[in-house]
């Protein structure tokens, strides 16, 4: 008998339809241990290989990725819950994270410059830190992982991944996909569990880097411990996102822009609008076009045809959205759609989706991350009001302006303290080669995910100044 055969089996459910995908034991210290070790035995053999060569899995593994892709969107639809087409633009977004770090050879140059004294010259140079590893959240299985190993391994680390527990088995698909893309053993690993696993992650001293995605107390949590260990860390956090109207928006396209933004992915989503802010006369013909067509949003299985929002992803995260917007009810909030009434047919994890009217700044759905499909309509006045409203709030993830004028745009986009800002888009998500973070309590760190930054974050830059006599 092994040892993984003693342990205690933890499930993994459809949240379409609860029932179990498969059973999953978590990681001990001492597994942990095993990985990370492992892992470090393999960086002495993989910093030694030439970045050229790095990335040829890593090209493999996209072509895999592009034959697989169907079956890893269902696959993620079936333990996440978000629809097809959401599914299928997130493995296209993972995509792109490999595209990206295959040019890591360009990517890592560094600067040099000839007889910067009498025959002297310098150059920087960029190698690998060690063992990397990396923490990530239940709503973007394949994408958030994508954010960081292609990246760290590209640059010569190796890389220990800890996976939602939630949502296994689209990281262990990929994970397949890039061995059998004839990744070394060692260069990246998985682990199973849950925050006996993080904390032995976290005290690793093998452990150089950790990247996290997730919630606000577990980011800052995850900063403050392995950034007191000598680790360097990005951490990003938690999110409360303003989609701001103007009076002379668009507003058709407005509101099909803030039905996918506060419903898509059911609102499980860090980019997700949850805060509306209608500027003046804005308010009234939005909101009659927006709760019309919200009344008519398809809500189901999120891997049938047609449904446009799915499950949340488990009975307990549900029961916690439908405890928010009882919260709104009791104080004082105007619900002009009420998600619970939605009923849903087989055993799943259902809310509609919920629009309350008449939030003020006290309110609790007003001030904490939701992470459901409920959207707080806040009304002001002028754009000044709107932008004192949305740098108030503690949060800086991401946020939306909806204008036809540039004018405003431009002062928005130039005053609001937030990561990432959207002009008439509803969700403002840099692709691959663009930094990805927000301001405030949604990150903790420096460098950003993805884009250069990724370069400079699992990197160690160095100095080399050189005469030959
Ligand atoms: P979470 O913080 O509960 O979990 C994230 C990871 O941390 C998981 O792997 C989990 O096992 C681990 N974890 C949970 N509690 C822990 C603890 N006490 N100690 C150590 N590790 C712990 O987040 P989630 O519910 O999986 O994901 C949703 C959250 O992630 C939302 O707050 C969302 O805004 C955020 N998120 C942020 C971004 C971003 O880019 N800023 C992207 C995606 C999700």
């Amino acid at each position: 008998m092994t040892a993984t055969e003693n342990r205690t089996l933890h499930p993994v459910t459809n949240p379409a339809t609860g029932a179990v995908l498969a059973e999953i034991p978590y990681a001990t210290a001492e597994d942990v241990d095993r990985a990370v070790r492992a892992a470090h035995e393999a960086f002495l053999t993989w910093r030694e290989v030439p970045v050229v060569d790095r990335v040829q899995p890593l090209y493999r593994f996209k072509a895999l990725l592009e034959k697989h892709a169907a079956d890893v969107a269902a696959l993620l639809t079936s333990e996440n819950g978000k629809t097809a087409d959401d599914a299928k633009a997130e493995v296209r977004r993972a995509i792109q994270m490999v595209e990206m770090a295959c040019g890591m050879p360009s990517l890592m140059l560094g600067d040099s410059l000839n007889d910067v004294a009498k025959d002297i010259d310098c150059k920087t140079i960029r190698q690998p830190i060690g063992v990397c590893a990396g923490i990530t959240p239940f709503n973007f299985p394949a994408m958030v992982p994508l954010w960081m190993y292609p990246f760290a391994i590209a640059c010569g680390n190796t890389f220990v991944l800890k996976p939602s527990e939630k949502v296994p088995l689209t990281p262990s698909r990929m994970a397949e996909l890039l061995h059998e893309a004839g990744l070394p053993q060692g260069v990246l690993s998985l682990i199973h569990g849950d925050r006996i696993a993080v904390e032995a992650l976290l005290g690793h001293p093998l452990v150089k880097a950790v990247s996290f995605v997730g919630s606000t107390p577990v980011a800052r949590y995850i900063y403050a411990t392995a950034a007191a260990q000598g680790k360097r860390v990005q951490a990003l956090g938690g999110a409360k996102n303003h989609l701001v109207v103007m009076p002379d928006a668009d507003m058709p396209k407005t509101v099909e822009a803030i039905i996918g933004s506060a419903f898509g992915a059911a609102g499980e989503r860090c980019l997700a609008g949850s805060v509306l802010v209608p500027v003046g006369e804005a308010a009234g013909p939005l909101l009659d076009l927006l709760v019309k067509r919200t009344r008519a949003l398809v809500v189901g299985d999120g891997s049938q045809a047609g449904v446009e929002m799915g499950p949340l992803v488990t009975g307990a995260h549900c029961g916690r959205v439908a405890g928010y917007i009882e919260k709104g009810v009791a104080e004082g909030a105007t619900p002009l759609c009420d998600g619970r009434e939605f009923r849903a047919t087989g055993g799943g994890f259902f809310l509609g989706p919920t629009i309350f009217d008449y939030v003020t700044p006290d309110m609790t759905i007003a001030r904490e991350e939701i992470f459901g499909p409920v959207l707080s309509v806040m009304r002001v006045d002028s754009l000044d009001e709107a932008i004192g409203l949305v740098n108030r709030s503690p949060y800086g993830n991401a946020t939306s302006i909806f204008t036809g004028s540039g004018k405003s745009a431009r002062e928005y986009s130039s005053r609001i303290e937030v990561g990432m800002v959207g002009v008439n888009v509803g969700v403002a998500a840099p692709l691959a080669f663009f930094p990805f973070a927000g301001w405030k309590n949604s990150f903790f760190g420096d460098l950003h995910a993805h884009g250069k930054d990724a370069v400079r974050f699992y990197t160690e830059q160095k100095v080399i100044m050189s005469r030959w006599f």
